[in-house]
């Protein structure tokens, strides 16, 4: 196709950006005054980690209301299935592009290869344009005085905070052409909703930038008076529930920041409450700057002595504690309603990844594969970081002896028993004082509740002090091939 030099259009590739507010590389192309081809491509292949179910389900409801928010603009959104670069390159045939505008991914795999199709691309002569669109600063910006990245939080913190400045809000163009003769596939054909069995009828989500501007603006209005409390409670909505909207970049992490600063400033919550839901979304910084930083603990330790812990193959337990039917209510909970929900509140993903690691001694990167594939919020850089936090072998990690003990865990963050009743109706009636350890409850308790150890629900599949004894001597194995390599 043979297309005159100002009228060539610029391709507008959504990734994980999947908005009109906000967006720099959408706002820098429509700044060229060309025509603008939106498109996301479904890359399912082998240059990055393949989406899990659960996020194929969100994928799906996000590109829906993204196609119709540019149609309200005049444009929509062209899909593409198949490898990034070959897309792209058959896209530029068809259209006589001659630049790919985008926001950045940070996470290694994807730097790499876009590095190389932005390398290929240029030899063609086809300009790519990069920007920041999903993180308050660049990996790489916040470094330390010796201007290397930082390995613990809370300094990462200060500085980060110090340095990121605020982009001016802006909602996109109201208006986007695009050249009508782009082909693209119809969403329905790509089967990203499960069919036969649907196991999504308890995703109760809105994807998308509308769904995404609701939960902040009911978070802010609700929950953030009393987020430091009620945010390890699981049993009360007092979360955000933003974390699938950012990590598929339906809004930006600018405005949910500067929202909760605003209502701070309004005097409408303490300002205390504002700066710690600040400092979970450093969080979400910091795990993304520490992945970009040091790409190996994708799947390696970050402490590298901890990839020689005795690891157990017990493939039982393994499934147990996916299905929730380990015997512990607190863990059985946060596994089921990950199953039912695609989500798990943070406190109890602490528990369960807990239980697995070091009850059941099994490698954190059997965990962080389920969570990849059930979780809608799955994020390459969040879930590594947590499971190596929990593991001990992260950054500014839990110490590994420190282990929780799921009884406690769920009396202290789950008192009532609100939560565990809700995603273990089988111990429903049974009192308070032995909901989180069914049991040690007397037999006639047992049999009030309805509840039959072993057949309604099971014995708890390891014994709390005994797999603590056994992780603490695993823990023993590890120092001890520290101390050999003398680190
Ligand atoms: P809020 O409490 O409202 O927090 C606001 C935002 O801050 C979140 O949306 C999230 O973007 C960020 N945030 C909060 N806590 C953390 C944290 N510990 N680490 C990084 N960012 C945080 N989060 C993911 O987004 N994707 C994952 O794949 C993921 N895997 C995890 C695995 C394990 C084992 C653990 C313990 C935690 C994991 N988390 C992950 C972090 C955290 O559990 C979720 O971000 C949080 O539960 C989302 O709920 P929310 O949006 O209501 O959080």
């Amino acid at each position: 196709m043979t297309t005159k030099a100002d009228d060539r259009p610029v391709i507008l590739w959504f990734r994980q950006d999947l908005r009109l507010a906000d967006n720099p590389a959408l706002n820098h192309a429509a700044e060229t005054g060309r025509p603008v081809l939106p498109v996301y491509i479904l890359d399912q292949g082998t240059r990055v980690r393949p989406m899990g179910a659960a996020s194929l389900w969100w994928l799906d409801k996000s590109l829906r209301a993204l196609d119709g928010s540019l149609r309200d603009r005049g444009s929509r959104l062209i899909l593409r299935r198949g490898d990034s670069e070959a897309e792209l390159q058959r896209l530029i045939a068809e259209t006589g592009a001659d630049a790919v505008f985008m926001n950045r991914l940070f996470e290694p795999e994807a730097w790499e290869r876009d590095a190389d199709i932005a390398h290929g691309l240029a030899a063609d002569g086809v300009e790519c344009k990069g920007y920041n669109g999903s993180l308050l600063c660049r990996p790489g910006e916040v470094l330390n005085g010796s201007d290397a990245p930082y390995k613990v939080f809370t300094p990462f913190l200060k500085a980060l905070l110090a340095q990121a400045k605020a982009p001016p809000h802006t909602t996109g163009p109201t208006r986007i052409d695009t050249p009508t003769e782009a082909a693209s596939d119809a969403l329905s054909g790509w089967g990203l909703h499960p069919t036969n069995p649907d196991w999504s009828r308890g995703f109760d989500w809105t994807a998308g930038e509308t769904g995404a501007t609701e939960a902040l603006s009911a978070f802010v209005s609700g929950g953030l008076k009393s987020y430091s409390r009620g945010r390890d409670r699981p049993g009360e909505a007092a979360t955000s529930r933003l974390s699938p909207h950012l990590h598929f970049g339906e809004i930006s992490p600018w405005r949910a920041v500067k929202s909760v600063q605003e209502a701070a400033d309004a005097r409408a919550v303490p300002k205390s409450e504002a700066d710690k839901f600040v400092a979970e979304i450093g969080w979400r910084e910091f795990s993304a700057h520490l992945l970009h930083a040091f790409p190996q603990i994708a799947d390696r330790a970050f402490r590298p002595e901890y990839d020689a812990m005795p690891w157990r193959s017990d493939l039982e337990a393994l499934e147990a504690w996916k299905l929730g039917r380990t015997g512990y209510p607190m863990v059985d909970a946060g596994m089921r309603e990950l199953w039912a929900t695609g989500f798990m509140h943070n406190r109890v993903r602490m528990v369960a990844a807990s239980f697995l690691i070091k009850h059941l001694l099994i490698d954190w990167r059997e965990g962080e594969a389920w969570f990849w594939d059930t979780l809608v919020d799955a994020d390459r850089a969040s879930n590594v970081q947590n499971w190596q936090w929990v593991a001990g072998s992260g950054a500014d990690a839990s110490p590994y002896f420190r282990i929780f003990n799921p009884v406690t865990q769920g009396q202290k963050f789950d008192g009532d028993g609100r939560y565990v009743r809700r995603w273990v109706p089988e111990l429903g009636r049974l009192p308070d004082r032995w909901l989180h350890s069914p049991w040690t409850a007397p037999s006639e308790v047992l049999r009030d509740a309805g509840v039959q150890l072993g057949k309604t629900y099971p014995r708890p599949i390891v014994d709390h002090e005994t797999a603590r004894a056994r992780a603490l001597a695993a823990l023993k194995t590890v120092s001890a091939e520290r101390s050999s390599s003398g680190d």
